[in-house]
């Protein structure tokens, strides 16, 4: 079967994404036709952001114009909910960021709410807050300690700018989210290298990580995430864009999972990157070499990390 074919059959789940990052083209295009006419530089396959402010920069600049009420959000989250369902994507985790609340006066609660109304049938979604190395500040503390009891929240997540220094606040905050139940993830791996892996694994407890990939430069990192049963949410083409990897064929996902390591894949902002879960497949196809059955063995993956029921987990994986 023809690679492409095989890979939009293949059951999917999507577990790095940022809902501002993945707000569709069309949508925010719709609210200021003038400004975005024609898509951004940064969908070239050859594009590199410079750095990540760049990439910030930008990603902020479309959010600003488009996330001003909580309507909007579920506005975006719908439109991704469809888009994901059509390309055979059944169960997806994806956060929404407290700076965003911060910068735009929303209130988290609200917006929690207003992504989880927009879950369709056939959809498993799993929300999460995420949160800036700084972004424990006087003005977002009460939001942050009542994210802990929203209902419709089920984790956080850990947000870059990953080189910022992390707050003392992070630790006590991770411990006491999954004392509320919550499930708690990290960015770390990606601009910082394998000592900020193990800091956000032994510090923070963190039960899954965004990235992680600098894991690789460090067997000892490499030993904590496998005793730890630790996944990695991957973006390859997010890797590419940001340097973060020289070339396509120099990512370490064979490495990593050969070392043992769980890896998924995901798209992280496609608003940026202009990449489709589909892309990201024929990523480790084209460049890495991977097999039909090594991109269904990366799909599986993701189904065994999701936050389901046994019997839910049991009948997808029986699909493959
Ligand atoms: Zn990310």
């Amino acid at each position: 079967m023809d690679t492409h074919k095989y890979i939009q059959a293949l059951p999917k789940t999507e577990t790095h994404l940022h809902l501002e990052g993945a707000l569709p083209w069309p949508l925010l295009q719709a609210m200021h036709p003038g400004k975005y006419a024609s898509t951004p530089a940064s969908w070239a396959p050859d594009f590199r952001f410079r750095d990540f402010t760049h990439f910030e920069t930008e990603l902020l600049g479309y959010a600003a114009d488009f996330f001003i009420s909580a309507q909007r959000y579920h506005d975006c989250a719908q439109a991704i909910f469809s888009d994901r369902l059509a390309r055979n994507i059944r169960y997806m985790e994806l956060s929404f960021a407290s700076g965003c609340m911060d910068f735009m006066n929303l209130d988290g609660r609200e917006v929690c709410d207003a992504i989880r109304s927009a879950v369709p049938a056939g959809l498993e979604v799993r929300i999460f807050f995420g949160i800036h190395h700084d972004g424990y500040t006087e003005k977002m503390a009460p939001m942050l300690e009542a994210a802990l009891g929203w209902e419709n929240l089920d984790g956080i997540d850990l947000h870059g700018t990953e080189t910022t220094p992390l707050g003392h606040w992070a630790q006590d905050y991770w411990r006491r989210a999954r004392d509320a139940g919550k499930f708690t993830k990290a960015h770390a791996g990606e601009f910082c290298g394998p000592d900020f892996v193990r800091h956000v694994v032994e510090s923070l407890g963190t039960q899954r990580i965004q990235h992680g990939v600098r894991a690789i430069e460090d067997a000892s990192v490499i030993d904590l995430l496998r005793e730890r049963g630790i996944s990695l949410d991957v973006c390859p083409i997010s890797n590419l864009k940001l340097g973060i990897v020289p070339s396509p064929d120099r990512h370490p996902i064979r490495q990593l999972l050969d070392a043992g390591i769980p890896c998924t894949l995901s798209t992280d902002d496609p608003i940026s990157f202009g990449n489709t879960l589909e892309d990201e497949y024929l990523f480790l196809a084209t460049h890495l070499g991977f097999s039909h059955e090594e991109l269904a063995a990366v799909a599986r993956n993701g189904f065994r990390a999701a936050l389901v029921s046994e019997e839910w987990r049991t009948a997808n994986l029986a699909l493959f």
